[in-house]
Order: C-alpha cells, then sequence, then structure tokens
C-alpha cells in the first residue's frame, strides 16, 4: 500500500521551502510532565525532516478562513534507525495546535514540513546559555546534546509547575547548570522570573552563546537584560515562540505588530 500524500500546499510550501512534506503517523503520544506531553512521529523521511538540533517541524493544525493553519514545534531528538522524532508539546492551554497534542492517537497520521529554523548551535562558543520556557526545552536539549566535549551548557527555564523541571542527560564532559524557576502565578509575559535566574548566573570568562526561545515578551526583556550585561548582538540568537493572549498566525509564528 502506497503511503498518503501530504496536502498539495504542503508540498508547494516544502518546495519553496527546500523543505520536505509528509504525512507522519503517530507512534507515542505520553504525558512526560504536568504541562509537556511527548509526541513520536515515524516516517521513512524522519531524519530529513528533522533536520539539525535547533530545527523545528511545521504540523498541519486544520484551517482558518480558507487558509491551512500550521503549527511549529522543536525536534526533541531523532531515531536514525527506526525513522521517528520526538516533539514536546506544551498542552495546558486550548489552541489547534495544543488540541490535537492531546487528542492524538497511536496509528493516527498528520502532514508535517520540515525542517524549519535557522539558529544552529553556535561551534565556536565555549559555554551556551539556554533561556526560555517549557516550549523550548526540546530544542534546547537537543542543542546541548550537540555541544562538543568539553563544553558546558546553563539553562535557566521558567516552570509553570515543579513537575516541569524535565533534566537532560548530558555526556559527562559537559558542564552542565540547570536553574529552573518557579512561574509562581506570575503572566507568561511576565519577564519577572527569567531575569531573576539570569542573575543569578554568572557569565564565565570564556567565549558564549545564548539562545532566547519562548514566550514573545519574555524573551525580548531576557534578550535587553543579556545586552546590559555585556554580551553582543553576535552571541544571542533569539526566536519567539508564542504570545501570551494571541494565537499564533496561520503559519506558525506569534504576530508580531
Ligand atoms: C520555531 C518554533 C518552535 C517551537 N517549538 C515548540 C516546541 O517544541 N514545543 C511547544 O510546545 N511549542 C513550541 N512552539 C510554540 C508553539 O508553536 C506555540 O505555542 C503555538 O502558539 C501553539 O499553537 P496552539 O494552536 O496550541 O495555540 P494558538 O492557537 O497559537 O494560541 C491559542 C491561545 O493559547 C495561548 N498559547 C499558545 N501557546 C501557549 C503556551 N505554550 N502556553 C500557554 N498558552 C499558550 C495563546 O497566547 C493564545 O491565547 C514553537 C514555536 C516556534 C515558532
Amino acid at each position: 500500500m502506497s503511503a498518503p500524500a501530504p496536502h498539495p500546499s504542503s508540498v508547494e510550501l516544502a518546495t519553496r521551502l527546500g523543505a520536505t512534506s509528509a504525512v507522519a503517523t503517530v507512534v507515542a503520544n505520553d504525558t512526560i510532565s504536568p504541562t509537556l506531553r511527548s509526541i513520536t512521529l515515524a516516517h521513512e523521511d524522519a531524519v530529513a525532516l528533522a533536520g539539525e538540533p535547533g530545527q523545528d517541524v511545521m504540523l498541519y493544525a486544520g484551517e482558518h478562513d480558507g487558509q491551512i493553519r500550521r503549527r511549529r514545534y522543536s525536534v526533541r531528538s531523532v531515531n536514525t534507525e527506526t525513522k521517528e522524532f520526538t516533539l514536546w508539546i506544551a498542552t495546558t492551554h486550548d489552541g489547534p495546535g495544543a488540541n490535537w497534542a492531546r487528542e492524538a492517537e497511536v496509528g493516527s497520521t498528520i502532514d508535517v514540513v520540515g525542517p524549519r529554523g535557522k539558529i544552529p548551535l553556535d561551534p565556536l562558543a565555549d559555554w551556551h546559555l539556554f533561556v526560555g520556557g517549557t516550549v523550548a526545552l526540546g530544542a534546547f536539549y537537543r542543542m546541548a546534546e550537540a555541544i562538543e566535549e568539553p563544553g558546558r551548557a546553563i539553562f535557566i527555564v521558567e516552570i509553570p509547575d515543579p513537575n516541569d523541571a524535565l533534566t537532560p542527560n548530558l555526556p559527562e564532559g559537559i558542564g552542565v547548570t540547570g536553574i529552573f524557576v518557579d512561574r509562581d502565578g506570575r503572566a507568561p509575559s511576565d519577564p519577572a522570573g527569567l531575569m531573576s535566574g539570569l542573575a543569578a548566573f554568572a557569565f564565565p570568562p570564556d567565549t558564549g552563546h545564548a539562545y532566547l526561545f519562548g514566550e514573545f515578551s519574555a524573551v525580548r526583556a531576557a534578550k535587553v537584560a543579556l545586552l546590559d550585561r555585556g554580551l553582543s548582538e553576535e552571541q544571542i540568537s533569539l526566536k519567539a515562540f508564542w504570545r501570551a493572549g494571541r494565537g499564533n498566525a496561520d503559519h506558525g509564528e506569534p504576530v508580531k505588530d
């Protein structure tokens, strides 16, 4: 039996982006923390779809005003042998992406375009500072796993629930510092938690790179704080993943105006 074909607009989009489109099969869907589900997708082209550490895929999330709506999720890990990749998806809110993740049954299929994303690990950095929210944990941990020894990974992540403090399993040669900041009922756009995490962190003397992925206002405030602390623009990679109070646009990015 031949594999189901992706939606024609997914084929067109993938061609335009130089990416791959596919209809992948859900092979696992597990709750891994109060906020996150881990969903594993299988497809012959899984390795191509998953791209490099830091990259993401676009999932079909229904139609809206006659337009296809897509949602973007970073690849947490990829298994080249089984041709599967895993996403960690936040599902505590109401939105087409989160609702799909909550309900996706093993054996069901989903239209995927990937890889997307232009923020790789900086190969020249001695230390890597990952700052953001639970939505970023999948991207952060896959990127950290790509750090060459002896490197250093520092995570400053705000979590809405103490049981969201999922930890990575990195090689012994990688130095790890993890600061999980309890959101403590603050709004996700309130940068106070990330600010206190950053204040608790002393920059090592050698060269570092910061990756800021998370809620729109929170990561922008974190960037200003890092510039104030002496990092240069070139040492900071920022990507807003979502925006509090506003659904992402149909192409999967937060609205910027
Ligand atoms: C490059 C990229 C990579 C991403 N990687 C991941 C990832 O690995 N894992 C992941 O979970 N998300 C990731 N995101 C974020 C995810 O795409 C957004 O959260 C998206 O808005 C979810 O779509 P939705 O249909 O569930 O909600 P939407 O329809 O976009 O929004 C509906 C409502 O829910 C709110 N909302 C949206 N997201 C959240 C949230 N996380 N927490 C609380 N409220 C929210 C909105 O403000 C809005 O009020 C990524 C985004 C980008 C751009």
